[in-house]
């Protein structure tokens, strides 16, 4: 990771307060609210999450269960101002779920509470989810479609084996094989001297943070060569939270989706950041917890655990992903060597970046189609 923190502590320790009974953010989709199911959900170690349901009355469709990104949110998949993946399945015959998994920014883990790891996202929230989908709907198969760090965080789970017999993967962005931009162009000591401020994470959505505040540099920074006047946009699109990296082709957004980019993503929490680090180095998902019990179940490093996982795979990327590069081609041709016996193909998306392959106003013609071939081969 572009950040040099001076500090090796990640999840485990613990903040003055504790929060782990948290009202969602409502979502934003023009959906009918009577098909629109919350469900009261809670990781295995008790953490308070959000599970939706799409109901569509059909007692027969296969399930799909959105992961988000870091940061993100369900309502990634819900954009009331697009035909948004939602949308596509149902018309497909599908019935969504979506995980608001705890770096969601309708929670309020990123900002307060107990920190955690991509390890307690692998180990506590993806399982327990789809867990409670296949309770709920039985034998019908289940598809999961994740994008970034949720995506990251499943191949994790996968390679552990907490996530057997699903029908098939969608993985979008990023899967075994990390890597990151952005490596020369910010290593700066911004993130030790925003620990030194007391900064633990990095905001987003200029509106709150106002003119003059701890964050100003940040945003002064984000600021420089861009193209665009809006500060949020800056930070996202120009510096992905002062990484350097960026996180969509700007033009491939609609006005009103530019407009929503401070609801789409929260504040990035910077102690998560030695995990990323770790990560990015070993060019692999590597657990970070060595020594506590409760973390055995992961494997140490899930590429060398991949022969574990059971289920047809589709790596997508943006031809111009700024963020991950070209992680996806790298961990086809990884598996391809290593692992030939898994079914894993990759489709590269001309002309977009990151999280443009789901906001992105053409996606549902560009992006979406490759997802419905992939899942409808495997129904
Ligand atoms: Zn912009």
């Amino acid at each position: 990771m572009i950040f040099r923190t001076t500090t090796s502590r990640a999840g485990g320790s613990a903040l003055p307060r504790v929060r782990t009974t948290a009202a969602l953010r409502p979502l934003h989709h023009r959906l009918d609210p009577a098909r629109v199911e919350e469900i009261p959900f809670r990781a295995d170690d008790g953490v308070r999450l959000g599970l939706t349901r799409i109901h569509t009355g059909a007692a027969d469709r296969p399930a799909v269960l959105l992961l988000h990104g870091h940061t993100a949110s369900a309502d990634m998949f819900l954009l009331p101002e697009t035909r948004n993946l939602v949308d596509v399945l149902l018309d497909d015959g599908y019935e969504p779920w979506l995980l608001d998994w705890r770096g969601s920014c309708r929670l309020p883990y990123n900002e307060t509470g107990q920190r955690y790891t991509y390890d307690d996202v692998a180990l506590y929230d993806i399982p327990a989810a789809v867990n409670h989908v296949r309770e709920r709907i039985g034998d019908r198969p289940v598809f999961v479609v994740a994008h970034c760090i949720g995506s990251l965080t499943l191949s994790l789970s996968m390679a552990a084996g907490l996530v057997p017999g699903l029908a098939g993967v969608v993985s979008q962005g990023v899967f075994l094989t990390p890597k990151l931009a952005g490596r020369t162009s910010l290593r700066m000591s911004l993130a030790g001297e925003l620990l030194k401020t007391r900064i633990d994470h990095i905001p987003v959505d200029f509106r709150k943070v106002g003119l003059w505040s701890k964050y100003t540099p940040l945003f002064a920074l984000a600021s420089r060569k861009a193209s665009c006047p809006d500060p949020t946009c800056q930070i996202l699109h120009n510096s992905a939270w002062g990484t350097g990296a960026s996180l969509f082709v700007h033009e491939n957004l609609s006005e009103a989706t530019h407009d929503r980019l401070a609801d789409l993503l929260g504040p990035a929490p910077l102690w998560i950041l030695p995990h990323l680090r770790r990560i990015e180095l070993a060019r692999s998902v590597v657990r970070w917890h060595e020594t506590d019990h409760r973390y055995r179940h992961l494997p140490p490093n899930a590429l060398d655990a991949a022969g574990r996982i059971d289920t047809p795979v589709l790596l997508l990327a943006g031809s111009d992903n700024g963020l991950w590069l070209d992680s996806q081609r790298l961990c086809h041709d990884v598996l391809a060597d290593r692992q030939p016996q898994l079914d894993v193909s990759y489709t590269e998306i001309p002309g977009y970046g990151h999280l443009d392959t789901f906001l992105g106003r053409g996606a549902a013609l560009d992006v979406f189609g490759h997802i419905l071939d992939f899942l409808g081969g495997r129904r």
